[in-house]
């Protein structure tokens, strides 16, 4: 290598991530690095051509006005997009990854100015791994791993939006708890295997009547509860009913009678008085321990708190 120069080149063009700088007014003037095809695809092409010639009006609006906002700040901005090769005109696609890559976007405002213009450098990493970590991350915290039903810590995160959309809005929102009946005698009679295989069993009947919306969690060792949006506790009764009616006729597929089991069910949903969303569990709750006093296998609803 002769001269500094020929250096510097060299290492932009070998920069791990892809670089680009983006002028004010939306012109690629440069782009170097991301040479490695498993992780980027080539948009070389790309040099002297604007965002608003190669990606669609809203994306190349979106870029713009990070390239705009950094320069106003005056400042490094991070920001995370997605981007899948057929978005961007003239990319080969079979030449890199297949499908959408996220990605982490550095920009910084270049000191120097471009034929004029105010540009940044903008550097794209693929954060591909770290997404795809993050989203199983978030569905280990918020499901149950012995049966994949939501568990107690989404129950009560999705209850404090439906209740603040309650509050505001009036928007109705009933919860359906239910607690198998005398389960024990299930682990006693068949072993613990069995018993989990009718928690799992149970988890997929009840996914067969829920819509969009609702989320269903199990909530305890043998204990479930459904959040239902939408539902007032008339439409609420009726489906615990659906419930409860779905899990006692169920026929096990081998013929172990013992197998069969039935669900006690307290239903509640919010109303004009609570001031907080405790209450709606406490009554749900409450109409469950009912349930199971009058003789268990029936849904109790409660109205008053
Ligand atoms: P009740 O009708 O009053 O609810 O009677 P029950 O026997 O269902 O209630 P109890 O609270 O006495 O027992 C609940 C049982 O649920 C105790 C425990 O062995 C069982 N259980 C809790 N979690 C699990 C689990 O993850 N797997 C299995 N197989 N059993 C569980
Ligand atoms: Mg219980
Ligand atoms: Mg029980």
């Amino acid at each position: 290598m002769d001269t500094e120069v020929e250096l510097l080149k060299a290492m932009v063009s070998a920069l791990p991530d892809p670089v680009f700088v983006i002028t004010e007014s939306g012109y690629y003037a440069v782009i170097a690095g991301g040479q490695d095809s498993n992780y980027y695809h080539d948009g070389t092409h790309l040099a002297g051509l604007a965002l608003h010639d190669v990606l669609e009006p809203e994306k190349a609006d979106w870029f713009l006005a990070q390239v705009r906002q950094t320069l106003l700040e005056d400042g490094m901005r991070t920001v995370e997009y997605r981007l899948a090769a057929e978005e961007v005109d003239g990319i080969d696609g079979e030449a890199g990854p297949a499908g959408t890559i996220y990605f982490e976007g550095h920009i910084q405002p270049l000191n120097e100015r471009w034929k004029g213009e105010r540009a940044v450098v903008w550097l794209a990493r693929n954060i591909n791994r770290r997404h795809a970590l993050e989203i199983r991350l978030r569905h280990m915290s918020e499901t149950d791993a012995l049966t994949g039903a939501y568990n107690r810590r989404k129950l009560m995160e999705e209850m404090d939006s439906r209740f603040a959309e309650f509050r505001r809005y009036g928007q109705s929102c009933a919860l359906i708890m239910f607690d198998l009946d005398r389960f024990k005698e299930v682990n006693d009679r068949y072993g613990h295997g069995v018993g989990d295989e009718v928690l799992r069993r149970i988890t997929g009947i009840c996914r067969q009547q829920l819509r969009e919306p609702d989320v269903f969690c199990r909530i305890g060792g043998e204990e479930f509860a459904l959040l239902a949006p939408g539902t007032d506790l008339v439409a609420a009764r009726q489906l615990g009913e659906r419930l409860r009616e779905a899990i006692a006729d169920h026929e096990p597929d081998d013929e172990q009678p013992g197998r069969r089991v039935t669900v006690s069910v307290g239903v509640s949903a919010f109303m004009s008085g609570d001031t907080h969303m405790e209450a709606i569990m406490i009554r749900a709750d409450n109409a469950l321990y009912e349930a199971k006093r009058a003789g268990r296998n029936q849904v109790l609803a409660v109205e008053q708190g």
